[in-house]
């Protein structure tokens, strides 16, 4: 129908060989590009070159025609002058042409083997400037831009060509050239003649094709993030990487370590988990944010843990008596409950059993023998005091999101060891406080119960620690503090103090070489003599183990030093006169400070955390109204049996010569001097009664006899515990006559055969006997 119209503008025609295009037409006025490669068109173009150079090019309806005929093309093209052609290597030629004007194809006649078109030109009519066609022009200028800039890649030259461009034909072309996608709409515009029908239809079509390029683009960008995500995170990565090498931080190197660290870690399972997950955090993280930090902080405690890697244990137990003897003097009853211990471990292959709780004095060398053991196991050794701990984040950690959180002193200890299956001592464990911040002892029975400590849980590590494997001893001075829960679990070992002439031992066999070593001297260097030893434990220490001994003999060592450094004659010799030219006058004495009987003080004897000592029970009598005092940070129990001590005093006041008025017209004072460990327990109620009933009564008490035991109503005394410790008090203090309950006398058998040699033990079952041994008229 329009080419019906197109006829009827006509007047003349001509003919030009015809160039059938695929998918691929011109616009009058602008340059295109045309590769040709159909010996039908290469012999139309041999035709237009030997000719005008004109050729009239026509899409073709459909592209994969190979050979066109006058219905296969659209019956509209362009005229067109060919301006440049560049044979191609493959028998192709690329033209360069010039549109010239829209042409009718009237016809198609062939013509010594080439096509050629009846064509008809068609002049462009100028349209006269109205209103419409000024709007028209503007409003395809502005989508134009939008359309440019939503699509992008347009130059630069094209855009100011279209914003300069005054024919609305020739702009409507150049729009139609680069803004039209498909030959339908193009051929289209190529045959619509009116300009303004052609502005027109373009504002719809551009108007369209922006909508659809800004769908395409919103697609596109999605399927490109998507796609894009991990690329992103990685490219980004690098270059934040290259950002930090360019700005000198070796982070990266930091991060590779661990990635390497990580890689031969044994750590597994959750733990695994936990730091691939911290270390793709860090990665991501600036190296100078404070998280960064708390990160890092995190992924080295974690692959600083010994996971899975253990020492091999030497179960000789031959071997391990050798060690144990070697380190200790005495304390035979400990070392072999310990080798016993570790020949059940050589038979079941792993030393999980009792946790061993040894139990003593400070100084008796509780730490010592733990050490020893691990050195007999070949076991590495970690000890952690736990005196005053009263926060349970001490032992457990704190959560990450604490500032400066770090883990617990349970794990720490396990870093420093270095292995899963150390030796691992807990000292002191009956100094555990507990307060408003948890519970310590808790946290620590999960550590120490095997039910639990496969998986013990730290807070700042967030995933489990195997303990099963380390071997805990724990130490205490005292049973009584220790969290019943705990003391359940362990097997308790008692060491009791030692008496001077194991002391004296453990100073010249052990204490002595060592220091000697320590101070870089040699045996010939100084000579100390047995006496001097003697003197050493007798004046300069007061003690149940040998802490100050050790101390004492290393203050020696320092003063033989000075000596031979002034250049004094060597060896140095420490004899019993010397000591107080080197450590000042003796601090105590053994000898009892009172020696002639006394009214109202007796020696009695108690059992403390640091040992056995003496006390001396003083009790004065005044005129008054019946009170009775207590004084000396006594407990209660200490009080109560003073009590019962008065009332069996006046039940038999008549046998005891004690007016009977007396309760009424007189009061009591009783004091326990040198109190500053308070004292408790019914141990002095021997003792209490004969202080009261000397004080009383006038009758003077020995002070060469010391007491202990339990009194009743009816005066009938009851055995009491530590009687080893508090022996060993009188022995070291001078004391030889002891009281002591009948019931006690199995328990003379742990008193080492020196001292019970030299002791006077008197059995006693009534506090009669006391009463007629102590008190002299
Ligand atoms: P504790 O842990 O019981 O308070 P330590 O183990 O710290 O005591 O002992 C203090 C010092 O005394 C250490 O140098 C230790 O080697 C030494 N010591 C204690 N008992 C003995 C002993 N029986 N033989 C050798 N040295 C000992």
């Amino acid at each position: 129908m329009q080419d019906k119209k197109w006829h009827e503008a006509g007047e003349g025609s001509e003919r030009l060989p015809l160039l059938p295009l695929r998918g691929l037409l011109a616009y009058p006025n602008m340059m295109l590009k045309i590769d040709v490669g159909r010996v039908k068109s290469l012999t139309a173009i041999e035709r237009a070159l030997n000719a005008d150079q004109r050729v009239l090019v026509v899409a073709q309806r459909d592209a994969n025609v190979d050979d066109p005929h006058a219905e296969d093309v659209y019956g509209v093209g362009t005229v067109v002058k060919i301006k440049q052609v560049i044979r191609l290597p493959d028998d192709t030629v690329r033209l360069l042409v010039e549109g010239e004007s829209r042409a009718l194809l009237l016809g198609v006649v062939e013509q010594d083997d080439v096509q050629l078109g009846e064509l008809k030109r068609i002049e462009p009519r100028s349209p006269g400037k109205t209103v419409e066609l000024e709007a028209q022009v503007r409003a395809l200028k502005a989508l134009f831009v939008e359309y440019a800039g939503e699509r992008g890649g347009l130059s630069g030259e094209l855009m100011a060509a279209i914003d300069g461009e005054e024919d609305p034909g020739r702009l409507s072309d150049i729009v139609a050239a680069h803004a039209l996608s498909g030959i339908r709409d193009k051929q289209q515009m190529l045959e619509t003649r009116s300009v303004l029908s052609r502005l027109n239809a373009l504002t719809i079509i551009l108007a369209r094709e922006l909508e659809l390029t800004k769908v395409e683009k919103r697609i596109h960008e999605k399927v490109h993030d998507k796609l894009d995500q991990h690329h992103r995170e990685y490219y980004l990565n690098e270059q934040l990487r290259v950002i930090r090498e360019e700005l000198g931080e070796d982070e990266e190197s930091d991060r590779d370590q661990f990635d390497k660290r990580l890689a031969a870690s044994k750590i597994d399972g959750e733990a695994r988990a936990q730091v691939t997950r911290e270390l793709k955090r860090y990665r991501q993280m600036s190296s100078s944010s404070p998280e960064a930090q708390v990160s890092r902080s995190y992924i080295e405690w974690m692959l600083d843990l010994p996971w899975g890697s253990r020492t091999r244990d030497r179960y000789d137990v031959p071997g391990a008596r050798k060690v144990l003897d070697k380190d200790h003097w005495g304390l035979k009853r400990v070392k072999d409950r310990i080798l016993e211990f570790l020949a059940v471990g050589a038979i079941k292959g792993d030393l999980k059993g009792p946790i061993l709780c040894l139990v003593g004095p400070p100084g008796v060398g509780k730490t010592s023998i733990a050490r020893s053991v691990a050195r007999a196991l070949k076991r590495k050794f970690v000890r952690l005091s736990l005196g005053g701990l009263r926060d349970e984040a001490e032992i457990r950690g704190h959560r990450r999101t604490y500032i400066g959180a770090i883990p617990g002193r349970i794990i720490s200890s396990i870093r420093t060891a270095g292995s899963v299956n150390p030796v691992f001592l807990l000292d002191e464990i009956d100094k555990l406080a507990s307060d408003f911040r948890g519970d310590p002892a808790s946290a620590l029975l999960e550590a120490l119960d095997p039910e639990l400590n496969a998986s013990f849980s730290d807070h700042y590590l967030e995933a489990p620690f195997d303990l099963s494997e380390v071997l805990f001893i724990t130490t205490a001075n005292s049973l009584d503090t220790i969290p019943a829960p705990l003391l359940d679990r362990m097997e308790v070992i008692e060491i009791e103090g030692y008496t001077r002439a194991e002391k004296a031992e453990i100073a010249l066999r052990h204490l002595w070489p060592k220091q000697l070593k320590a101070h870089g001297l040699k045996k010939s260097d100084v000579r100390l003599n047995r006496a001097a030893v003697y003197a050493l434990i007798d004046g300069y220490t007061r003690e149940s183990g040998v802490r100050s001994l050790d101390r004492q003999l290393a203050s020696l060592c320092r003063k033989a030093a000075m000596r031979m450094s002034e250049g004094g004659e060597t060896p140095v010799a420490i004899n019993e006169g010397a000591l107080k030219e080197f450590l000042g006058t003796r601090k105590y004495d053994r000898e009892p400070p009172l020696k002639m009987p006394e009214r109202g003080v007796v020696n009695g004897l108690a059992w403390t955390p640091f040992g056995g000592e003496t006390l001396s029970i003083e009790v004065a009598v005044m005129p008054g109204s019946g009170a009775v005092d207590l004084t000396g940070q006594l407990g209660d129990v200490m009080k109560e049996s003073a009590r019962a001590a008065y009332a069996y005093i006046r039940s038999r006041a008549e046998a005891l010569g004690i007016p009977d008025d007396f309760h009424k017209s007189h009061d009591l004072h009783i004091h326990v001097p040198e109190g500053a460990t308070p004292k408790d327990g019914p141990s002095a109620g021997v003792a209490m009664t004969c202080a009261m009933v000397s004080a009383i009564t006038g009758r003077l008490a020995r002070q060469d006899v010391a007491m202990t035991g339990e009194i009743t109503l009816l005066g009938t005394v009851l055995p009491i515990g530590g009687v080893k410790e508090k022996l060993l008090a009188a022995h070291r203090m001078g004391i030889f006559t002891v009281l002591l309950p009948g019931g006690n006398e199995k328990d003379l058998e742990d008193v080492p055969g020196d001292v019970r040699k030299q002791l006077k033990v008197d059995l006693i079952h009534k506090v009669d006997q006391a009463l007629n041994t102590v008190l002299t008229n």
